[in-house]
């Protein structure tokens, strides 16, 4: 049990205890992926865990605003889900708290000198929060005896979907950190928020639990992520930036059917409508002020050779290295669609499905991890800062926190991949997971000031 003499050697140690559960609950959780809005038996055993170490938490409608969500299952598949995540051990209260999606939760762990009342805690001291993402991907996973979670019996047990992207192992690591912290509670000079968030593929989890007030009186945000670009065990980038605004939309056009043979005239071709408003998207002028892009990845139409389609959906995707960019380019998506419907006479109607602001990691808190990544002697290859250009929907905490003050921090620690992120022979070497969670446990503890650990 740690006392106010808990060294290096004994943080490390309590670290190395824990080595198993966090690879038994990695792949547990990577046998068991859930998409997302239907993290149903992730989150209930995450919340059953926090609740048995004295975190007080916040669930369900509490945890995130539900009409904010751009995009909910449909209610077949939420029940189908929630029944799964019942018949794999889920407890079904924790669920019945959960409703249609509402998976996201955190936890806090307030210091000994105060008294938890459920809305404001540790007046004069910080409260640090941690985010762990938990969503699978829609991904058949590989069989082949050459993927080690196929030839260990540790792959996905659920057809089409897979932890492809090793939010498996950040849950794990969260979990770890719940225990480790809970050991050290006496230590603690503040409160230790742990937010478990659903839905960040797609980037539509992040934005509903900020508005349920996950990020209130948080003065210090840490995000991490395995792999990305830390692509070595034994790499770590201390902070990120170059998030890219990001906007994902789908547009249906809508025109008449009419016999190709017979009475072309008398249609209105919404795959013509399409195609013009794809190709003209395309082309937007871009924005002087930095980098953006553009992109068109699905389109769908018709029915026969000799039918006017009188249909067509297409789903695309707009990013800036500004969130003025970011609008800039999707406002313009709005107009050339709009125009190509009316050049064609069809009618058309834009949904945005997707969408997160730009951000950067705060340059003092990326210092202080990179201070204690360095004093750790665990890494070899630290990196102060890495440019992402890519989007994360870390992005809409980061904001929240630094709008009103905070600091905030995406950092990656390096773990070995067998094949690229988002792919279906995509695994990560497990002997990263200590690492990471020894470094997130040291920064946190330095930024509450427990005297004697860091
Ligand atoms: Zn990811």
């Amino acid at each position: 049990m740690a006392n106010s003499h808990t060294s290096k050697a004994d943080l490390r140690s309590l670290v190395r205890t824990l080595e198993p559960q966090l690879i038994a609950w990695r792949r547990d959780l990577h046998q068991h992926p859930e998409s997302s809005f239907t993290e149903y038996r992730t989150a209930s055993l995450i919340a059953q865990h926090l609740q048995t170490l004295g975190y007080a938490v916040t669930m369900g409608a509490q945890a995130q605003r539900g009409q904010a969500r751009l995009w909910v299952p449909d209610a077949q598949h939420s029940t189908a889900a929630r029944q799964w995540a019942l018949a794999q051990g889920a407890n079904p209260a924790l669920v019945q708290r959960m409703g249609n999606g509402l998976t996201g939760l955190w936890a806090d762990l307030v210091c000994p000198n105060d008294n938890y009342d459920g809305t404001d805690c540790c007046e004069e001291y910080p409260l640090v929060a941690l985010r762990f993402d938990m969503d699978a991907l829609e991904l058949p996973e590989a069989a082949s005896q050459t993927h080690r979670p196929a030839r260990e019996a540790f792959a996905s047990c659920r057809a089409g979907l897979m932890h492809a992207c090793g939010h498996d192992g950040h849950v794990a690591v969260g979990l770890g950190l719940a225990s480790l912290l809970a050991q050290l509670r006496p230590l603690l000079r503040g409160t230790v928020r742990l937010i478990f968030q659903p839905a960040e593929e797609g980037g539509i989890g992040a934005h509903p639990m900020e508005l349920a007030g996950a990020l209130h009186g948080v003065d210090y945000l840490i995000g991490m992520h395995l792999g990305i670009q830390a692509e070595h065990t034994g790499d770590v980038v201390c902070g990120t930036d170059c998030f890219l605004a990001t906007t994902t939309f789908e547009i249906t056009f809508t025109g008449s059917p009419a016999h190709a043979g017979m009475a072309p005239q008398e249609g209105k071709n919404a795959l013509l409508a399409a195609t013009t408003a794809v190709q003209n998207i395309h082309a937007i002028t871009r924005h002087g002020d930095g980098v953006s892009r553009i992109n068109i990845g699905q389109l769908r139409s018709g029915d026969a050779p000799n039918i006017i389609p009188p249909q067509a959906w297409l789903c695309g995707e707009t990013r800036g290295i500004s969130t003025a960019i970011n609008d800039f380019m999707m406002g313009e998506v709005e107009r050339m669609a709009h125009a190509a419907a009316q050049m064609w006479g069809c009618e058309c109607s834009i949904r945005r499905i997707g969408e997160c602001p730009s951000a950067a990691s705060s340059t003092k808190l990326t210092d202080r991890v990179q201070s204690i990544a360095k004093s750790m002697g665990l890494f070899r290859n630290i990196r102060h800062t890495a440019h992402f250009w890519a989007s994360e929907d870390f992005t809409w905490l980061m904001n929240a926190v630094q709008k009103t003050g905070g600091q905030a921090v995406f950092l990656q620690v390096g773990a070995k991949r067998s094949a690229g992120h988002h792919t279906s022979y995509f695994d990560f070497d497990e002997q990263a997971l200590c690492p990471a969670l020894e470094l997130l446990a040291r920064v946190t503890l330095s930024t509450l000031n427990a005297q004697g650990i860091v």
